[in-house]
């Protein structure tokens, strides 16, 4: 079942629950991950980031879409850091069913004028819009190069920001980092203000960069009201281990001797993202049983 984010959100909102977002940009993580939700009745984001529908190509969305209709799971297509107004509204035209407008490096206000931009396009398509503020930092040196440092999301800002964008979801800055941390490194969530933006705000929020941050702050944040999680590295980091270990067979040549292990590789982090979220059997939720 094909929604937008606003939809899809509204009912982890109210029952306290994440859906995880996970960047699929291959057709065997897209399909592992499909298969994981199903077997868990868990709802799902499939994150598509520019940089990779511009290596996968626009005809990759008709499959996600395909997929999406034929599930009886809600999902929703979300454009994930939409750079700019004619990112966005490609993603509209492929059929994307959410966009995010990363805005948050820019001043204050024109962050806010460009996601009302985002915002006025988005919702004339049904479309739901994902606006961001703070800087979620960089971990390593894969994916957003944005700040090494964080930059936390403050109370009044996010106020003004929903109020004055009229965005469907916001990603805040608490405290964690986009990519994989180096071992010396101890990410720490802002748990306090994560609870005073929830209170002063009634839109979902959204954590990015959740990989590798400890479990228990993780399901912390989601008791305190975080609505949905990104999660790229830890899938894809599982799948390509395991790549290169299968690969230690040169014999080994056709797709389907190579990906079966690596895909059960992922679906292990899938499902464990599911379950730390609260995300598994919430399907029933949406078919009006609760
Ligand atoms: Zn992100």
């Amino acid at each position: 079942m094909l929604l937008n984010m606003r939809d899809l959100l509204a009912v982890a909102n109210k029952h306290y629950f994440a859906v995880p977002a996970f960047n699929t940009s291959s057709n065997m993580l897209l399909k592992g991950t499909m298969e994981t939700c199903e077997r868990l009745q868990a709802p799902v984001i499939i994150a598509i980031h520019p940089d990779e529908l511009k290596f996968i190509g626009d005809s990759f969305l008709p499959m996600v879409i395909d997929l999406a209709n034929r599930t009886t799971v809600p999902v929703a297509i979300n454009l994930d850091h939409g750079a700019n107004f004619e990112q966005v509204v490609h993603a509209i035209s492929l059929g994307f069913t959410s966009v995010m407008i990363d805005a948050s490096s820019l001043p204050l206000e024109e962050n806010i004028a460009i996601t009302k931009k985002v915002v006025e396009a988005a919702h004339a398509a049904n479309v739901s819009v994902e606006g961001e503020l703070g800087t979620i930092g960089t971990a390593d040196d894969y994916g957003e190069k944005t700040s090494k440092k964080i930059i936390y999301t403050e109370v009044e800002d996010a106020v003004r920001f929903t109020k004055e964008t009229g965005c469907d979801t916001l990603a805040v800055a608490i405290g964690t980092a986009h990519g994989l941390y180096p071992k010396d490194v101890k990410p720490k969530l802002a748990l306090d203000r994560l609870q005073e933006i929830k209170a002063a705000v009634s839109v979902p929020l959204v954590l990015h960069g959740g990989s590798g941050n400890p479990d228990e702050e993780i399901a912390q944040s989601v008791k305190y009201g975080i609505n949905k999680i990104n999660i790229s590295s830890d899938i894809k980091d599982a799948f390509y281990k395991k790549c290169r270990e299968v690969l230690k067979d040169e014999g080994l040549r056709e797709p389907n001797a190579i990906y079966p292990e690596c895909v059960k590789a992922s679906n292990a982090v899938v499902e464990h993202k599911i379950r730390l979220f609260n995300d598994d059997d919430k399907v029933k939720y949406y078919y009006g049983e609760a």
